[in-house]
């Protein structure tokens, strides 16, 4: 069995920088499975499919590529990288991930890769739903203004103009439709080591997590 660590948490806890820097350190591969979601919900937005759509969504899931490269992200050869990050699929994609054929459509990628290759994956049921069996579980989460405050230093380095009070709200929303949804909802996993990044820089959290990988 190849080497995995699972990141979960609410967003903008600070899971894909730290993932990814700790993926880079140990020479394990990157895989955001929020990117996933996104992909998914980009093209269902594009191909103007109603979101509330369970059947015509869960096939969409299940005919659609995606394929997650470290710095690129495709959607059937079309490169999406920036597009999934657009407000607008962010407002949809809770709403996306909480139908179950989406779900199992793309745990069953995300599975196939840890099969493969050591990951570092991060998302919101990575710990507990997953990868149960990941070698080092984290639960990464840092206080509402925090993340609301990154959202927004994220948004404007992205190129697009951001409300702080308004990026909170939206906050507030997914992460309220992640936790209670029925399939695989955003929890921590039992034996997930709790980080709380809200005072800790990237480094710090990113070495803490680097630690619990030797022992
Ligand atoms: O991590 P990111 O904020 O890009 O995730 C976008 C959305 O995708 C989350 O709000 C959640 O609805 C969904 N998601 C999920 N399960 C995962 C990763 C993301 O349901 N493992």
């Amino acid at each position: 069995k190849s080497f995995s660590v699972a990141i979960d948490g609410p967003a903008g806890a600070g899971k894909s920088t730290v993932a990814r820097q700790v993926a880079e350190r140990l020479g394990l591969t990157y895989v955001d499975t929020g990117a996933m979601y996104r992909a998914i919900t980009w093209k269902v937005l594009r191909e103007q499919v109603d979101p509330s759509d369970e059947l015509a969504v869960t096939r969409l899931a299940q005919r659609t590529k995606i394929d997650i490269q470290p710095t690129d992200i495709w959607v059937d050869g079309v490169r999406v990288t920036e597009e999934i990050r657009s407000p607008e699929v962010t407002a949809h994609v809770s709403a996306v991930a909480r139908i179950p054929g989406v779900r199992e459509a793309l745990v069953e990628k995300q599975r196939a890769i840890a099969q493969t290759t050591g990951v570092v994956m991060d998302g919101r049921d990575i710990g507990t739903y997953v990868l149960p069996d990941a070698d080092v579980k984290v639960f990464l989460t840092a206080s509402i203004e925090e993340r609301a405050r990154r959202r927004y230093l994220e948004m404007m380095r992205r190129g697009f103009t951001a409300d702080l009070e308004e990026l909170k709200e939206a906050i507030q929303r997914r992460d309220e439709a992640d936790t209670t949804r029925e399939h695989a909802p955003l929890r921590k996993a039992d034996d997930a080591v709790e980080i709380d990044t809200t005072s800790h820089s990237i480094n710090d959290v990113v070495e803490r997590i680097l630690e619990l990988c030797r022992t």
